[in-house]
């Protein structure tokens, strides 16, 4: 027997991670009646596994750059609108190069990146071994140094929730949706074990359970992910001055192959942060693998070899959901007049701020608005003939 909640809401949005979480913050600001579900725990999804990059040479467009370098400026605004410390730092990131495809690749990055006034240049070796002394260069011919920022990814989710919370959000967590009333093209009532919720617009804010969510209404939302894995060590040392990576870092998490990149960071406590097992799956599987943590650390070794032994405090494991084209998916879903999708952020930190805001304008004030026009390369229907 489910209770029927006994107020209706404006919005009804699922799933507390940082996009759930952002959103219910925009909502509720806005004076939107808001409702945020969460199956488990706020921050327990995807964003949990968070290495809290402020990436910006990812950007897989030139047009998503632009997106990136405003969400980036916002970040540090954050901390007095939220009210919380982020724990921002910016420092910086380096691209090992190891072929001449990889140096034209990133000139041409280098390049988008001055056009719009970021900071990026390309360093021979020997730079590259005066920046950062204990890497061994691995036949190395280069890197490029950009702009990057670091904070902490559960006072970001955390700020936003309790920022929602502030503004009158209802929070419920260890709220699963398993089902809705539908009643031809719209979505009367979301329904979890015990209760039945109705709402003017839903928001699947479900990240890598997207598709699973999509299942319930009998559509197939076209959102994918891999199984990551990470770690993070025991405090040592300062031994990096940027985080470090090496080349085709996405491709690699949303490819279709196992394989192991590295990321590495080295977080103010002296922990470092290392990424990324990367296992193509069709099952959420949030356990790690036997080979995840002895691959990421064989290949931290390959580029630190001479830091003698180091702790590993904790491993984790994700997925990390994409759509095809690596670009987020961000608006109605047609097969609906009133389910909004919110997923598969690419570059999740620098760009959910902005996008968050977006949404909830387009959403309270209509398809025509400015909102509509920038969100529009992102609908659902490029994926739906
Ligand atoms: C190892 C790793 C490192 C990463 N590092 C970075 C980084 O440094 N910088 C960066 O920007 N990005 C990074 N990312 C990506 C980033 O973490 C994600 O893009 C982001 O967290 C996605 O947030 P989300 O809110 O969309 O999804 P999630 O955090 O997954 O939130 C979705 C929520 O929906 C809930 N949910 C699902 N189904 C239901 C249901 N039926 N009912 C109710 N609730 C439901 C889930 O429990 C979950 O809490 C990393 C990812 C991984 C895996």
């Amino acid at each position: 027997m489910k209770t029927h909640y006994n107020q209706s809401f404006d919005i009804i949005i699922i799933g507390a991670g940082f996009t759930g979480c952002a959103l219910a913050y925009q909502f509720s600001k806005a004076k939107a009646k808001t409702l945020l579900l969460e199956s488990s725990a706020p921050c327990s999804g995807t964003s949990a596994a968070c290495a809290g990059r402020v990436q910006v040479i990812e950007s897989e467009t030139k047009e998503y750059l632009k997106i990136v370098k405003e969400g980036f400026q916002k970040i540090p605004t954050l901390e007095e609108e939220l009210n919380i410390d982020l724990e921002w730092e910016i420092p910086g990131h380096l691209t090992l190069l190891f072929s001449e495809k990889d140096l034209n690749f990133y000139e041409v990055k280098v390049e988008q990146l001055h056009s719009l006034g970021l900071d990026a240049e390309i360093l021979d070796p020997a730079t590259l071994q005066k920046l950062e002394p204990y890497i061994d260069l691995n036949n190395c011919i280069g890197a490029v140094q950009s702009v990057e920022g670091h904070i902490n990814p559960f006072n970001f989710c955390f700020g936003y929730l309790n920022s929602a919370r502030q503004h009158q959000a209802t929070i419920l967590t260890h709220q699963e949706v398993i089902g809705f009333e539908i009643n031809s093209q719209t979505i009367t009532a979301v329904q979890t074990q015990n209760n039945v919720f109705y709402g003017k617009t839903i928001i699947l804010a479900t990240g890598a359970w997207t598709a699973h969510i999509g299942n319930l209404l009998n559509v197939d939302i076209p959102i994918r992910y891999t199984k990551a894995e990470a770690l993070v060590s025991e405090p040592i040392r300062k031994v990096l001055n940027h985080h470090i990576g090496t080349t085709g870092f996405y491709k690699s998490v949303h490819g279709d192959e196992r394989s192991v990149t590295l990321g590495v960071g080295q977080h103010h406590n002296g922990s470092l942060i290392i990424s990324n097992a990367i296992t193509p799956t069709n099952e959420i599987a949030r356990a790690s693998s036997d080979w995840g943590l002895p691959s990421i650390s064989h290949e931290f070794k390959k580029f630190f070899p001479h830091l003698g032994p180091v702790n590993v405090l904790r491993t984790w494991s994700a997925p990390s959901p994409f759509a095809k084209d690596f670009l987020p998916v961000v608006g109605w879903l047609p097969q609906f007049e009133n389910v909004y999708l919110a997923a598969a952020f690419h570059l999740a930190i620098p760009t959910i701020p902005l996008f968050s805001e977006k949404i909830s304008k387009h959403i309270l004030d209509g398809e025509n608005n400015i909102e509509a026009i920038f969100l529009e390369s992102y609908s659902p229907s490029r994926f739906f003939s």
